[in-house]
């Protein structure tokens, strides 16, 4: 993804206009991928320590549906982040409404580069997110921002059986070919230097219900964009993606993974 917006005569390329339409797509929903507030609850469960002076980055954060519920739950200061300054501009717009805005606050910013100094953060979350910039090179690069001791609690999809039909194999091989078992993201998050914490896996029913979310957005946002053929393939894209998942859902979903940045071993005396 290309966000050079810095410069003051921004052209927009065919790259921007179909970002934008899966972003207006997008914007209408609480969440842009699978999770909800019982599961980004269950995985804070694990995080030790958070206090008033925490501080948390929630890293691709969309328009801000699990960094609503981890304001809720907890009582420090939380930077979303995200690529999208819509979804950001919504972000901030319901910390307002929630009355956290000093200490709940959405910045324009890529994942790749975070606005972070080195050490300073308690925790980074990303739900639905990481495997933009890839699982184990998130996790490595993200780990010089926390504090030693610090969390790290991502979603990522996991393929659950060792053998899977070619069909499916196939598709996630060329869209996301980190996509692995669990154990071996597991140990991907060991060797980009974590303790492992916890992984669980998210229901079921939550791939359904952000499925079935988007049957009347897409109606309507073909209907608007009839012209535009992107938009066109673009939903076809999602539902074939949907169908595969209906065929296939036994051999993989996301999971939660949450690991903890080893904290300097005391020398013997
Ligand atoms: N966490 C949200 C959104 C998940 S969708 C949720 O679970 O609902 C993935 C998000 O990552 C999108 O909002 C997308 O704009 C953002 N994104 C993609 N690449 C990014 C990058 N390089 N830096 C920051 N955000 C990025």
């Amino acid at each position: 993804m290309n966000n050079e917006n810095n410069n003051s005569e921004h052209i927009p390329t065919v790259h921007d206009f179909d970002f934008n339409l899966i972003c207006e797509y997008f914007l209408g929903f609480e969440r842009q991928g699978p999770g909800s507030r019982e599961m980004t609850l269950k995985a804070l469960g694990f995080i030790e320590g958070l206090g008033t002076d925490s501080r948390i980055a929630d890293l691709g954060c969309g328009t801000g549906g699990q960094t609503m519920t981890l304001a809720a739950a907890t009582p420090g200061h939380i930077t979303g982040l995200d690529l999208f300054p819509a979804f950001i501009d919504r972000l901030n717009g319901q910390a307002c409404e929630l009355g956290v805005q000093d200490r709940v606050r959405g910045v324009v910013g890529n994942m790749e580069a975070p606005p972070f100094d080195k050490g300073s953060l308690d925790l980074i979350w990303s739900e639905g997110a990481i495997y933009n910039i890839g699982f184990e090179r998130g996790l490595r690069e993200w780990h010089e921002y926390l504090k030693p001791g610090g969390y790290v609690a991502v979603t990522e999809n996991t393929w659950f059986t060792d053998r899977r039909p070619r069909e499916i194999e196939d598709f996630w091989n060329a869209a996301y070919p980190e996509i692995d078992t669990i154990p071996a993201k597991i140990a991907a998050m060991q060797r980009a230097g974590y303790e492992f914490v916890a992984a669980f896996v998210l229901p079921e029913s939550l791939w359904a219900d952000f499925y079935d979310s988007q049957k009347d957005k897409k109606e309507a946002f073909l209907q608007k964009h009839a012209g535009t053929p992107f938009a066109k393939q673009y939903i076809d894209a999602e539902n074939y993606e949907t169908s595969l998942w209906n065929r296939h859902k036994a051999h993989y979903g996301y999971l939660f993974y949450i690991g903890r940045k080893a904290q300097p071993v005391p020398t013997e005396r």
